[in-house]
Protein backbone atom coordinates (compact mmCIF):
# COMPACT_ATOMS: atom_id res chain seq x y z
CA UNK A 1 0.00 0.00 0.00
CA UNK A 2 1.16 2.94 -0.94
CA UNK A 3 1.00 6.31 1.75
CA UNK A 4 0.38 9.56 0.82
CA UNK A 5 0.87 12.39 3.38
CA UNK A 6 -2.15 13.65 5.31
CA UNK A 7 -1.93 17.41 4.33
CA UNK A 8 -2.58 20.19 6.87
CA UNK A 9 -5.38 22.71 6.10
CA UNK A 10 -4.47 26.15 5.19
CA UNK A 11 -4.07 27.87 8.69
CA UNK A 12 -2.20 24.79 9.62
CA UNK A 13 -4.77 23.33 11.36
CA UNK A 14 -5.12 20.01 11.76
CA UNK A 15 -7.00 17.89 8.76
CA UNK A 16 -10.71 17.32 9.47
CA UNK A 17 -10.06 14.42 6.65
CA UNK A 18 -10.55 10.70 7.95
CA UNK A 19 -6.92 8.86 7.98
CA UNK A 20 -8.27 5.91 5.96
CA UNK A 21 -9.40 8.55 3.36
CA UNK A 22 -6.45 9.88 3.33
CA UNK A 23 -3.95 7.09 3.34
CA UNK A 24 -6.09 3.93 1.38
CA UNK A 25 -6.27 3.52 -2.01
CA UNK A 26 -9.87 5.09 -3.64
CA UNK A 27 -12.79 3.37 -3.76
CA UNK A 28 -15.03 2.64 -6.82
CA UNK A 29 -16.77 5.23 -8.36
CA UNK A 30 -20.16 4.79 -7.23
CA UNK A 31 -22.66 6.24 -9.79
CA UNK A 32 -25.97 7.78 -8.28
CA UNK A 33 -28.72 5.37 -8.34
CA UNK A 34 -31.29 6.73 -10.98
CA UNK A 35 -33.35 3.99 -11.90
CA UNK A 36 -35.75 1.10 -10.75
CA UNK A 37 -33.81 -1.73 -9.04
CA UNK A 38 -34.68 -4.92 -8.21
CA UNK A 39 -33.24 -7.60 -5.50
CA UNK A 40 -34.34 -10.16 -3.00
CA UNK A 41 -32.27 -8.25 -0.28
CA UNK A 42 -31.98 -4.23 0.03
CA UNK A 43 -29.76 -3.54 2.57
CA UNK A 44 -29.11 0.28 3.94
CA UNK A 45 -26.37 2.28 4.66
CA UNK A 46 -22.53 1.25 3.67
CA UNK A 47 -20.73 1.15 6.77
CA UNK A 48 -18.98 -1.85 8.57
CA UNK A 49 -22.42 -3.12 9.34
CA UNK A 50 -23.96 -2.68 6.16
CA UNK A 51 -20.97 -4.18 3.94
CA UNK A 52 -20.38 -7.13 5.71
CA UNK A 53 -24.01 -7.86 6.00
CA UNK A 54 -24.33 -7.32 2.23
CA UNK A 55 -21.33 -9.58 1.81
CA UNK A 56 -22.43 -11.81 3.72
CA UNK A 57 -25.70 -12.45 2.44
CA UNK A 58 -24.13 -12.13 -1.43
CA UNK A 59 -21.38 -14.78 -0.81
CA UNK A 60 -24.38 -16.87 0.76
CA UNK A 61 -25.76 -16.33 -3.35
CA UNK A 62 -28.50 -13.89 -2.38
CA UNK A 63 -29.31 -11.42 -4.73
CA UNK A 64 -28.83 -8.14 -2.80
CA UNK A 65 -28.43 -4.11 -3.28
CA UNK A 66 -26.33 -2.16 -0.68
CA UNK A 67 -27.49 1.68 -0.28
CA UNK A 68 -25.67 4.08 0.73
CA UNK A 69 -26.24 7.98 0.99
CA UNK A 70 -23.31 9.25 0.68
CA UNK A 71 -19.97 7.00 -0.35
CA UNK A 72 -19.03 3.64 1.63
CA UNK A 73 -17.45 4.64 4.88
CA UNK A 74 -18.53 8.11 4.77
CA UNK A 75 -19.74 8.16 8.75
CA UNK A 76 -18.33 6.33 11.69
CA UNK A 77 -16.73 3.15 10.04
CA UNK A 78 -14.55 5.78 8.00
CA UNK A 79 -13.60 7.86 11.06
CA UNK A 80 -12.79 4.55 13.56
CA UNK A 81 -9.28 4.69 14.68
CA UNK A 82 -8.50 0.86 12.80
CA UNK A 83 -8.54 -0.95 16.39
CA UNK A 84 -9.68 -4.44 15.75
CA UNK A 85 -11.01 -5.49 19.53
CA UNK A 86 -12.60 -8.73 20.52
CA UNK A 87 -13.84 -7.44 23.64
CA UNK A 88 -17.18 -6.14 25.07
CA UNK A 89 -17.29 -2.81 26.02
CA UNK A 90 -19.51 -2.52 29.33
CA UNK A 91 -20.09 -6.27 29.62
CA UNK A 92 -17.84 -9.59 30.31
CA UNK A 93 -18.99 -13.20 29.05
CA UNK A 94 -20.61 -13.44 32.69
CA UNK A 95 -22.47 -10.39 32.97
CA UNK A 96 -23.59 -10.58 29.21
CA UNK A 97 -25.37 -14.04 30.81
CA UNK A 98 -27.32 -12.31 33.02
CA UNK A 99 -28.45 -9.67 31.17
CA UNK A 100 -29.81 -12.16 28.00
CA UNK A 101 -29.79 -15.89 29.66
CA UNK A 102 -27.17 -18.23 28.99
CA UNK A 103 -28.02 -19.07 25.56
CA UNK A 104 -28.08 -16.04 23.71
CA UNK A 105 -25.37 -14.79 26.31
CA UNK A 106 -22.96 -17.66 25.34
CA UNK A 107 -23.99 -16.95 21.73
CA UNK A 108 -23.46 -13.19 21.68
CA UNK A 109 -19.77 -14.02 23.40
CA UNK A 110 -18.89 -16.38 20.41
CA UNK A 111 -19.74 -13.51 17.97
CA UNK A 112 -17.82 -10.89 19.73
CA UNK A 113 -14.56 -13.42 20.66
CA UNK A 114 -14.85 -14.57 17.05
CA UNK A 115 -14.87 -10.56 15.77
CA UNK A 116 -11.23 -9.97 14.98
CA UNK A 117 -10.36 -13.30 13.70
CA UNK A 118 -13.62 -12.76 11.32
CA UNK A 119 -11.95 -9.35 10.49
CA UNK A 120 -8.33 -10.80 9.54
CA UNK A 121 -10.12 -13.53 7.88
CA UNK A 122 -11.83 -11.40 6.11
CA UNK A 123 -8.70 -9.16 4.90
CA UNK A 124 -6.86 -12.03 3.79
CA UNK A 125 -9.80 -14.26 1.60
CA UNK A 126 -10.36 -11.00 -0.01
CA UNK A 127 -6.39 -9.90 -0.42
CA UNK A 128 -7.49 -6.59 1.10
CA UNK A 129 -4.52 -3.77 0.92
CA UNK A 130 -5.15 -2.43 4.00
CA UNK A 131 -1.75 -2.79 6.61
CA UNK A 132 -3.63 -5.66 8.58
CA UNK A 133 -1.35 -5.90 11.58
CA UNK A 134 -2.61 -8.42 14.31
CA UNK A 135 -0.89 -8.94 16.95
CA UNK A 136 -3.38 -9.25 19.87
CA UNK A 137 -4.75 -5.90 21.59
CA UNK A 138 -4.48 -4.79 25.03
CA UNK A 139 -6.98 -2.88 27.54
CA UNK A 140 -4.86 -1.47 30.18
CA UNK A 141 -5.92 -1.37 33.88
CA UNK A 142 -5.23 2.53 35.28
CA UNK A 143 -5.88 1.28 39.03
CA UNK A 144 -5.50 -1.58 40.96
CA UNK A 145 -9.46 -2.47 41.39
CA UNK A 146 -9.51 -2.64 37.34
CA UNK A 147 -6.49 -4.70 37.13
CA UNK A 148 -7.75 -7.81 39.91
CA UNK A 149 -11.54 -7.12 37.66
CA UNK A 150 -9.49 -7.93 34.80
CA UNK A 151 -7.52 -10.89 36.21
CA UNK A 152 -11.16 -12.39 36.84
CA UNK A 153 -12.31 -11.21 32.91
CA UNK A 154 -9.16 -13.61 31.80
CA UNK A 155 -10.87 -16.17 33.37
CA UNK A 156 -14.22 -16.00 31.93
CA UNK A 157 -12.86 -15.55 28.21
CA UNK A 158 -9.85 -18.70 28.80
CA UNK A 159 -12.69 -21.10 30.05
CA UNK A 160 -14.45 -20.12 26.86
CA UNK A 161 -11.56 -21.44 25.18
CA UNK A 162 -10.09 -17.89 24.06
CA UNK A 163 -6.29 -16.78 24.23
CA UNK A 164 -7.06 -14.04 26.41
CA UNK A 165 -4.53 -13.08 29.62
CA UNK A 166 -3.79 -10.51 32.12
CA UNK A 167 -0.66 -9.27 31.91
CA UNK A 168 0.88 -7.81 35.14
CA UNK A 169 2.53 -4.25 35.73
CA UNK A 170 5.83 -4.94 35.06
CA UNK A 171 5.25 -6.64 31.34
CA UNK A 172 2.65 -4.18 31.06
CA UNK A 173 5.52 -1.47 31.35
CA UNK A 174 7.58 -2.82 28.83
CA UNK A 175 4.85 -3.45 26.36
CA UNK A 176 3.79 0.06 26.83
CA UNK A 177 6.77 1.55 27.38
CA UNK A 178 4.98 3.89 30.25
CA UNK A 179 5.14 3.18 33.72
CA UNK A 180 1.60 4.00 34.69
CA UNK A 181 -0.27 0.92 34.05
CA UNK A 182 -1.14 -1.72 36.76
CA UNK A 183 -1.76 -4.33 34.23
CA UNK A 184 -3.62 -5.15 31.27
CA UNK A 185 -6.13 -7.48 29.47
CA UNK A 186 -4.42 -9.07 26.59
CA UNK A 187 -6.33 -10.33 23.75
CA UNK A 188 -4.29 -13.12 21.71
CA UNK A 189 -3.11 -12.69 18.47
CA UNK A 190 -5.03 -15.87 17.81
CA UNK A 191 -2.09 -17.61 16.36
CA UNK A 192 1.24 -19.53 17.64
CA UNK A 193 4.68 -18.48 17.22
CA UNK A 194 5.80 -19.17 14.03
CA UNK A 195 2.70 -20.16 12.88
CA UNK A 196 0.13 -18.73 10.29
CA UNK A 197 -3.28 -19.67 11.42
CA UNK A 198 -6.94 -19.56 10.04
CA UNK A 199 -9.61 -19.90 12.41
CA UNK A 200 -12.01 -22.97 11.21
CA UNK A 201 -14.63 -23.66 13.52
CA UNK A 202 -15.88 -23.56 17.47
CA UNK A 203 -15.29 -26.73 18.29
CA UNK A 204 -18.22 -27.21 20.89
CA UNK A 205 -18.10 -30.02 24.21
CA UNK A 206 -20.85 -32.29 24.94
CA UNK A 207 -20.76 -35.81 27.36
CA UNK A 208 -20.73 -38.77 25.40
CA UNK A 209 -20.89 -42.25 27.23
CA UNK A 210 -21.51 -46.05 25.82
CA UNK A 211 -25.18 -47.12 25.25
CA UNK A 212 -25.56 -48.84 28.93
CA UNK A 213 -24.88 -45.53 30.74
CA UNK A 214 -26.94 -43.72 28.38
CA UNK A 215 -30.13 -45.48 29.53
CA UNK A 216 -29.13 -44.45 32.80
CA UNK A 217 -29.11 -40.54 32.65
CA UNK A 218 -31.98 -39.44 32.64
CA UNK A 219 -31.16 -35.49 33.45
CA UNK A 220 -27.55 -33.85 34.32
CA UNK A 221 -27.88 -34.33 37.63
CA UNK A 222 -27.81 -37.77 37.03
CA UNK A 223 -23.97 -37.41 35.73
CA UNK A 224 -23.33 -37.46 39.84
CA UNK A 225 -23.60 -41.14 39.89
CA UNK A 226 -20.93 -41.42 36.62
CA UNK A 227 -17.47 -41.60 36.45
CA UNK A 228 -16.37 -38.29 34.76
CA UNK A 229 -13.59 -38.20 31.84
CA UNK A 230 -12.12 -35.00 31.74
CA UNK A 231 -9.11 -33.24 29.91
CA UNK A 232 -6.60 -30.93 31.23
CA UNK A 233 -8.78 -28.33 31.17
CA UNK A 234 -10.28 -28.87 34.48
CA UNK A 235 -12.79 -26.25 33.78
CA UNK A 236 -14.39 -27.66 31.16
CA UNK A 237 -17.34 -29.78 32.97
CA UNK A 238 -17.99 -26.59 35.39
CA UNK A 239 -18.77 -25.01 32.30
CA UNK A 240 -20.66 -27.88 30.83
CA UNK A 241 -22.72 -27.98 33.54
CA UNK A 242 -23.23 -24.16 34.22
CA UNK A 243 -25.04 -24.78 30.66
CA UNK A 244 -26.87 -27.48 31.32
CA UNK A 245 -28.22 -25.96 34.49
CA UNK A 246 -27.08 -28.14 36.97
CA UNK A 247 -24.77 -28.05 39.85
CA UNK A 248 -21.14 -29.60 39.00
CA UNK A 249 -20.00 -32.78 40.67
CA UNK A 250 -16.76 -33.32 41.98
CA UNK A 251 -14.60 -34.73 38.67
CA UNK A 252 -12.64 -37.79 39.53
CA UNK A 253 -12.11 -39.65 36.59
CA UNK A 254 -9.20 -39.61 34.85
CA UNK A 255 -7.55 -37.19 32.63
CA UNK A 256 -7.05 -37.36 28.81
CA UNK A 257 -5.02 -35.29 26.93
CA UNK A 258 -6.75 -36.73 23.47
CA UNK A 259 -10.45 -36.44 23.12
CA UNK A 260 -10.09 -39.77 21.01
CA UNK A 261 -8.31 -41.67 23.54
CA UNK A 262 -11.56 -40.15 26.13
CA UNK A 263 -14.21 -40.80 23.46
CA UNK A 264 -12.38 -44.39 23.17
CA UNK A 265 -12.62 -44.98 26.91
CA UNK A 266 -16.12 -43.42 27.21
CA UNK A 267 -17.24 -46.48 24.35
CA UNK A 268 -15.74 -49.16 26.51
CA UNK A 269 -18.30 -47.87 29.34
CA UNK A 270 -15.43 -46.60 31.90
CA UNK A 271 -17.29 -43.00 32.26
CA UNK A 272 -18.93 -40.25 30.48
CA UNK A 273 -16.17 -38.21 28.43
CA UNK A 274 -16.89 -34.86 27.34
CA UNK A 275 -15.77 -34.21 23.88
CA UNK A 276 -15.65 -32.15 20.47
CA UNK A 277 -19.13 -33.39 19.34
CA UNK A 278 -18.22 -32.76 15.83
CA UNK A 279 -15.09 -35.30 15.76
CA UNK A 280 -17.62 -37.94 16.55
CA UNK A 281 -19.88 -37.89 14.00
CA UNK A 282 -19.13 -41.52 12.70
CA UNK A 283 -19.31 -42.93 16.37
CA UNK A 284 -22.74 -41.36 17.03
CA UNK A 285 -23.85 -42.32 13.60
CA UNK A 286 -23.36 -46.19 14.71
CA UNK A 287 -24.66 -46.25 18.25
CA UNK A 288 -21.54 -47.00 19.59
CA UNK A 289 -21.25 -43.78 21.57
CA UNK A 290 -24.57 -42.17 22.72
CA UNK A 291 -24.89 -38.20 23.46
CA UNK A 292 -26.96 -38.34 26.44
CA UNK A 293 -27.74 -34.25 26.60
CA UNK A 294 -28.08 -31.62 24.02
CA UNK A 295 -26.35 -29.14 25.85
CA UNK A 296 -23.15 -28.27 24.47
CA UNK A 297 -20.15 -25.92 25.83
CA UNK A 298 -18.11 -23.60 23.07
CA UNK A 299 -14.54 -24.18 25.12
CA UNK A 300 -12.27 -24.82 21.49
CA UNK A 301 -11.82 -24.58 17.98
CA UNK A 302 -10.61 -25.92 15.04
CA UNK A 303 -7.92 -24.07 13.08
CA UNK A 304 -6.02 -24.52 9.75
CA UNK A 305 -2.29 -23.87 10.74
CA UNK A 306 1.18 -23.78 8.80
CA UNK A 307 5.09 -22.74 9.37
CA UNK A 308 5.62 -19.33 8.31
CA UNK A 309 9.13 -20.32 7.44
CA UNK A 310 7.25 -22.41 5.33
CA UNK A 311 6.41 -21.51 1.36
CA UNK A 312 2.98 -21.08 0.65
CA UNK A 313 2.56 -23.79 -2.58
CA UNK A 314 0.44 -23.71 -5.00
CA UNK A 315 -1.16 -26.80 -3.35
CA UNK A 316 -1.50 -25.59 0.17
CA UNK A 317 -3.46 -22.62 -1.47
CA UNK A 318 -6.03 -24.66 -3.14
CA UNK A 319 -6.23 -27.03 -0.11
CA UNK A 320 -6.78 -23.69 2.24
CA UNK A 321 -9.49 -22.46 -0.60
CA UNK A 322 -11.11 -25.50 -0.96
CA UNK A 323 -11.43 -26.36 2.94
CA UNK A 324 -13.09 -22.65 3.49
CA UNK A 325 -14.97 -22.58 0.49
CA UNK A 326 -16.71 -25.97 1.84
CA UNK A 327 -16.69 -24.72 5.66
CA UNK A 328 -18.63 -22.00 4.30
CA UNK A 329 -21.22 -24.40 2.20
CA UNK A 330 -21.73 -26.07 4.98
CA UNK A 331 -22.09 -23.30 7.47
CA UNK A 332 -24.68 -21.58 5.41
CA UNK A 333 -26.60 -24.97 4.23
CA UNK A 334 -26.60 -25.75 8.51
CA UNK A 335 -28.15 -21.99 9.29
CA UNK A 336 -30.52 -22.82 6.14
CA UNK A 337 -32.09 -25.89 8.53
CA UNK A 338 -30.58 -28.87 5.85
CA UNK A 339 -29.72 -31.87 7.82
CA UNK A 340 -26.17 -32.82 8.52
CA UNK A 341 -23.85 -34.56 7.77
CA UNK A 342 -24.90 -33.27 4.06
CA UNK A 343 -22.38 -33.38 0.67
CA UNK A 344 -20.02 -30.38 0.25
CA UNK A 345 -20.74 -28.06 -2.46
CA UNK A 346 -18.68 -25.33 -3.38
CA UNK A 347 -20.16 -21.83 -1.88
CA UNK A 348 -22.05 -20.21 -4.69
CA UNK A 349 -20.95 -16.40 -4.57
CA UNK A 350 -22.87 -13.11 -6.41
CA UNK A 351 -21.34 -10.18 -6.60
CA UNK A 352 -22.79 -7.22 -4.59
CA UNK A 353 -24.45 -4.54 -6.59
CA UNK A 354 -23.48 -1.12 -4.80
CA UNK A 355 -25.56 2.32 -5.42
CA UNK A 356 -25.57 5.82 -4.13
CA UNK A 357 -27.35 8.47 -4.21
CA UNK A 358 -24.46 11.06 -3.76
CA UNK A 359 -21.46 11.61 -6.13
CA UNK A 360 -17.78 10.54 -4.53
CA UNK A 361 -16.59 13.71 -3.10
C1 LIG B 1 -13.87 8.65 16.13
C2 LIG B 1 -14.27 7.18 16.21
C3 LIG B 1 -13.29 6.22 16.44
C4 LIG B 1 -13.65 4.86 16.51
N1 LIG B 1 -12.67 3.94 16.67
C5 LIG B 1 -12.99 2.61 16.65
C6 LIG B 1 -11.96 1.61 16.70
O1 LIG B 1 -10.77 1.90 16.75
N2 LIG B 1 -12.34 0.30 16.67
C7 LIG B 1 -13.66 -0.06 16.58
O2 LIG B 1 -13.95 -1.27 16.55
N3 LIG B 1 -14.65 0.86 16.53
C8 LIG B 1 -14.34 2.18 16.55
N4 LIG B 1 -15.33 3.11 16.46
C9 LIG B 1 -16.72 2.64 16.37
C10 LIG B 1 -17.02 2.17 14.95
O3 LIG B 1 -16.45 3.06 14.02
C11 LIG B 1 -18.53 2.08 14.74
O4 LIG B 1 -19.10 1.28 15.76
C12 LIG B 1 -18.89 1.44 13.39
O5 LIG B 1 -18.14 2.02 12.35
C13 LIG B 1 -20.37 1.61 13.12
O6 LIG B 1 -20.63 1.08 11.85
P1 LIG B 1 -22.06 1.19 11.20
O7 LIG B 1 -22.01 0.51 9.86
O8 LIG B 1 -23.08 0.72 12.17
O9 LIG B 1 -22.35 2.75 11.06
P2 LIG B 1 -21.76 3.89 9.96
O10 LIG B 1 -20.34 3.61 9.67
O11 LIG B 1 -22.14 5.14 10.56
O12 LIG B 1 -22.59 3.51 8.70
C14 LIG B 1 -23.92 3.88 8.51
C15 LIG B 1 -24.06 4.29 7.05
O13 LIG B 1 -25.43 4.40 6.74
C16 LIG B 1 -25.58 5.48 5.84
N5 LIG B 1 -26.98 5.90 5.95
C17 LIG B 1 -27.61 6.39 7.03
N6 LIG B 1 -28.92 6.63 6.73
C18 LIG B 1 -29.10 6.24 5.45
C19 LIG B 1 -30.22 6.22 4.59
N7 LIG B 1 -31.41 6.63 5.00
N8 LIG B 1 -30.05 5.76 3.33
C20 LIG B 1 -28.85 5.33 2.90
N9 LIG B 1 -27.75 5.32 3.69
C21 LIG B 1 -27.87 5.78 4.94
C22 LIG B 1 -24.58 6.51 6.34
O14 LIG B 1 -24.23 7.42 5.31
C23 LIG B 1 -23.41 5.65 6.75
O15 LIG B 1 -22.45 5.48 5.71
C24 LIG B 1 -15.02 4.47 16.38
C25 LIG B 1 -15.98 5.45 16.15
C26 LIG B 1 -15.63 6.79 16.05
C27 LIG B 1 -16.70 7.82 15.75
Amino acid sequence: MEHQSISRRRGGGPSTRPVWVATAAPGPELAPLAAEIEADVLVIGGGIAGTATALHLAEAGIDTVLLEAGQPGDQATGWSGGLVAPDYIRHTPETIVTALGRHHGEMLTRMIGGSARAVFDLVERHAIDCDARQDGFYTPAHSEGLAQSQRGYADQWRSRGYDVRFVEAREARHAFGVERYCGALRFGDGSWHGTEAIHLLLAPLSPVCCPDAAERLRKPSDLAQEFLLRSYRAEEWPLWFAVAGAPCPKIQGPIFDSSVGMAEAAARGVGVGLVPIAMFANELASGRLKRPFAAEVPAGSYWLTWLKSREVTPGMRAFRDWLLDTLRAEVNESENGASSPRPMAKARRKPVKSASNKRRR
